[in-house]
Order: structure tokens, then C-alpha cells, then sequence
């Protein structure tokens, strides 16, 4: 069965955010933890989370993914900003606590100049000092579109900073098709040859989710703009083979296109059809 969902606001909580998806076809979803322009989170509900897991159990919700504000820079020149980093993803993996077994997606950071192997050690010391032993949630790296000075550009960045945390175990890669192919991997027209990179340099059983996003450049473009399925430089066809592919079938896919509520509806009816 194909897992799928997408973003939803979480302004309402976790289980208005189970009906949402049920209601436009989904069995998973995405969501920010708070503002993503990184404000303070609302206390969590505990009654809240509580009903929710007792709805995705019901309703046949499988694993979600939080995503972490796309502001937040464990690698920033600025001390105060990567401390601002540690402390909020340490906030967000310890509410994640109240829906164990979650995926906690987070964009690596950008080096700012001063260089990728300086970016990687900052962000592989804050995850050192972010993950414990008993922690229940997946914590990803994001595949990047290499805009700027991004770390996670490359499958190699990905796998430099795995390299350098203790607790590798509590790690994983969310693919987003959008990125990598402005980041270079010719994900549309050599969807086998990514995957054998991806397995060569980083290992296909550290890939927990994927990002389904078509996306308004070419190939190489380093910009970052995802456009709806079809729409893009991609295409429908290249999406369909993505869902499809025997490595990543079984992955929780999530839309994050350029979409209302019946756009994911309709994205989501189309994929499921396509799906075999
Ligand atoms: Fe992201
Ligand atoms: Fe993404
Ligand atoms: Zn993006």
C-alpha cells in the first residue's frame, strides 16, 4: 500500500491535523513543529497527542514526519545562533516524545563561508549533543538543493556528518526530489543510477522518507522552488517511477508542492492511481 500525505498547518494540532489527511486521502503527513520562521512552540497538548494516536491508530495512520523550522543554522558563524539551533531541535525531539516512533526531518544548515568540513563538524557536535539513547524518534537529514552555502548539497555531506555522530543509529536521509535534482542528481532522467549513489556513498537503508515535489528549474539549478506534481521540470512520469521504485516503495512519501488542500487531494488520488 502506498504511504502518503502531506503538508499540513499544525496551528490546530495533532488531531486536526489526522482528519485533515484523512479527509484528502493521505495515511501520513508532514508538519511544522512551530512558526518555521522558528518562533516559540505552544505547550504540548497532552490530550491532544493522546486522541490523535488513538485516531492514526483507528484510521490507519502510519508514521508522520515533523519537520524542524528551516531557519534554524546548527552551523552559523554566530554562536548564539547555532545554540538557538541546538536548543530548539532538543525542545522539539523531547514533545516528539508524546508520538513516539516519529520522523524528525531538519535541513542541515549553511556554512556561511566558513567552508563544508567546518559546516559538517558544527552540525554533527549538535546532533552529539541533542540525541539520547531512549529517544523513539528518526532524526533525518534533508537532501539539499545546494543553494548558497547549504551543507547536504551532496550525498558525501550527508555521509561526512553521519560519520562524525556517536548515536548513528538514531539517524536517517529524507530524499526530496525537488532538491536533488536541483542539486544536480538526474533524478528524472537516471532514477537507477541516483539510487546506486545513494546506496554507494551514504547506504539506501539510512533513506526513511521521501519529499515528492516537482520542481520549477532544470536540472543543476541550485534554487530550491518546488512546483505541483507535473508542472515542473521533472514530470509526471518521473515522479510515478519514484513511487514506484522497488528501493523506495515502501517509504512514506510527502507532498510539499505549491498546494491547498484539494490540490494534495488531487495529488494524492493521482499517485495512488499510478501506483502498482
Ligand atoms: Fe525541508
Ligand atoms: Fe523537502
Ligand atoms: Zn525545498
Amino acid at each position: 500500500m502506498l504511504r502518503i500525505g502531506c503538508h499540513l498547518s499544525s496551528s490546530k494540532g495533532y488531531l486536526h491535523m489526522g482528519r485533515e489527511a484523512v479527509s484528502i486521502g493521505a495515511n501520513t503527513f508532514q508538519f511544522f513543529t512551530r512558526n518555521p520562521r522558528g518562533g516559540s512552540a505552544k505547550p504540548v497538548d497532552e490530550k491532544d497527542a493522546a486522541a490523535y494516536r488513538a485516531f492514526a491508530e483507528a484510521n490507519g495512520l502510519g508514521t508522520i514526519l515533523a519537520h524542524a523550522p528551516y531557519t534554524l543554522n546548527g552551523c552559523s558563524a554566530d554562536p548564539a545562533i547555532r545554540d538557538f539551533a541546538r536548543r530548539t531541535m532538543l525542545d522539539d525531539l523531547q514533545r516528539l516524545e508524546y508520538v513516539p516512533g516519529s520522523l524528525y526531518n531538519f535541513h542541515p544548515g549553511s556554512h556561511v563561508g566558513q567552508g563544508v568540513q567546518a559546516g559538517v563538524e558544527m552540525i554533527a557536535d549538535m546532533l552529539n549533543r541533542i540525541l539520547w539513547e531512549d529517544m523513539r524518534t528518526t532524526v533525518l537529514l534533508e537532501t539539499m538543493a545546494g543553494k548558497g552555502s547549504e551543507v547536504g548539497g551532496s550525498f558525501e555531506e550527508l555521509r561526512a556528518i553521519i560519520d562524525r555522530v556517536e548515536m548513528k543509529h538514531k539517524l536517517g536521509v529524507c530524499l526530496d526530489t525537488c532538491h536533488v535534482s536541483d542539486a544536480g542528481y538526474d533524478i528524472a532522467g537516471n532514477l537507477n543510477g541516483v539510487l546506486e549513489e545513494f546506496d554507494r556513498v551514504i547506504g539506501l537503508d539510512r533513506l526513511k522518507a521521501v519529499h515528492v515535489n516537482d520542481s520549477k528549474n532544470p536540472l543543476g539549478a541550485r534554487k530550491d522552488r518546488h512546483e505541483k506534481i507535473g508542472l515542473g521540470h521533472l514530470g509526471t512520469e518521473a515522479i510515478v517511477r519514484v513511487i514506484n521504485h522497488p528501493a523506495l516503495r515502501n517509504l512514506p512519501f510527502l507532498l510539499e508542492t505549491p498546494n491547498e488542500l484539494d490540490g494534495y487531494a488531487a495529488e494524492i488520488a493521482l499517485l495512488k492511481e499510478a501506483y502498482r
